[in-house]
């Protein structure tokens, strides 16, 4: 990975904002960007001046005077633009091609929760350095270790993106396992990778114990197995998840999960391939997010036949207008994971941005491939009043390309500038990530899981 060279941080920091060493950085960042992309209207605007105040966005425009002493990003050579979603991952679960063949039994039970909590905080910085500050993490998350991330990133601890985690799938009977009745009944095998929730009382208080534990959506399992959840069961989560501030995520895989998930209304669903055109009309009416989890066909993953199907699939949501987001599912690795020209490992990031050839093999227009990138997903978040839009309020996220998005949408895959809470995490194609490393909790001072 070559954009991942050491560099000895203050030296990097002070270089990359044209500070001399030892020069006390203002609390103003003035940003030169060359263009300016809002993804709502799949427009630029040429030179722009973008001040920046603590974590948050506090003027745009053309016109913007910047203050003495503000520190000056020179980004007028490149196109800056929000931050890229991931609106489906999986960052503490890697699952292996070999021995386990796409089983993750194994993993479960060879990784330690530490462990996959600590590839967590790699892959989440693995993400922003490809462009992505905001991941929705869904499920097979290692005893709440993306809660456990999301806090520690927003206390300041290490970089990453915001985490929207949803602790552990809730389901019925035997989740997406088929285990032995010994694993099952006397090894308790099914928690933490799914919680069984088989009754209204067991429903909400799977719900509310996600939420206690520090989820931000709540994920279910509506078909996993054959005795899944009925329409009244899925109200009933998404009415009990509400209280929590939280939204429902139906992982669906059958045409009747699909039809039952879209008659309770949930906010999103995951995965496309059951799907009908039908779905996709009701969806589009209803404003029912799609997470369709787009697998490219690569040398290290997919088939050609599957990847006919997900293209078509996706094609069919767009024409039908289903607001799309950028989804991966990515939870695996195999050996086959590298440049076919450097032969170097392809990073977290690197894995994701590929999804773009999916949704280039369907014809979608750039814009609309960027706009599921950034203002849908953060839509499907449900973080847009918060983050997204670069405007006044809004909490500084933003990322920088050379050339154009909206005319190329492989430009995503140069992401040189990276910002996140107002600070740079990566600049000039090199990670400057000091600044978010911290000796303590200094983000938090109100308690364990502050909302
Ligand atoms: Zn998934």
């Amino acid at each position: 990975m070559k954009t991942w060279k050491a560099v000895f941080p203050a030296l990097a920091i002070a270089g990359a904002v044209g500070l001399a060493v030892g020069q006390q950085p203002s609390p103003v960042m003035a940003i030169k960007a060359g263009r300016l992309i809002d993804p709502e209207t799949a427009t630029a605007a040429a030179n722009q001046v973008i001040l920046v105040e603590g974590e948050k966005i506090t003027a745009v425009g053309p016109n913007v005077a910047i203050p003495a002493g503000a520190t000056v990003v020179d980004l007028s050579s490149l196109t800056v633009l929000p931050g890229l979603v991931d609106a489906h991952t999986h960052m503490a679960l890697t699952y292996k091609e070999q021995p386990e063949n796409y089983y993750y039994y194994l993993t479960y039970v060879m990784e330690s929760t530490p462990l996959r909590a600590i590839q967590a905080a790699s892959n989440g910085i693995q993400l922003l350095n490809s462009g992505f500050t905001v991941v929705r993490d869904v499920g097979n998350n290692a005893l709440y270790a993306d809660a456990a991330l999301r806090q520690a990133i927003e206390q300041g601890w290490l970089p990453g993106p915001t985490v929207i985690p949803s602790g552990p799938m809730i389901g019925s009977t035997g989740g997406q396992y088929w285990p032995t009745p010994e694993m099952y009944k006397y090894h308790n095998i099914m928690f933490p990778e799914y919680i069984d929730a088989n009754s209204p009382d067991e429903i909400v208080r799977a719900v509310r114990e996600n939420m206690l534990f520090g989820a931000r959506t709540i994920k279910l399992c509506v078909d996993c197995k054959p005795w899944g959840y009925s329409v009244e069961d899925i109200k009933l989560a998404i009415s009990e998840a509400a209280k929590g501030g939280c939204k429902v995520e139906a992982h669906v895989q059958t045409i009747e999960g699909a039809q039952r998930s879209i008659d309770a209304g949930v906010y999103i669903i995951a995965h496309n391939t059951a799907l009908t055109p039908e779905h996709h009309r009701q969806m589009a009416e209803k404003g029912i997010f799609l997470a369709g989890t787009d697998t490219p066909f690569m040398p290290y993953r997919g088939s050609e036949a599957a990847f006919k199907r997900t293209v078509a699939n996706l094609r069919d949501a767009w024409e039908k207008k289903v607001p799309l987001t950028f989804s991966t599912d990515m939870d695996y690795w195999n050996e086959r994971m590298k440049d076919p020209k450097s032969g170097e490992w392809l990073s977290r990031g690197d894995l994701t941005i590929n999804f773009l050839e999916t949704w280039k093999a369907a014809g979608i227009p750039p814009a609309d491939i960027l706009r599921a990138m950034t203002t849908n997903g953060y839509k499907a978040a449900d973080i847009i009043l918060q983050r997204g839009p670069i405007k006044p309020g809004f909490y500084a996220d933003l990322i920088a390309v050379a050339g154009d998005p909206l005319a190329d949408i492989d430009a995503l895959r140069g992401v040189s500038f990276v910002m996140k809470n107002g600070l740079v995490f990566k600049n000039n194609g090199v990670m400057v990530p000091e600044k978010f490393f911290n000796p303590g909790p200094v983000k938090t001072p109100n308690g364990r899981w502050t909302r």
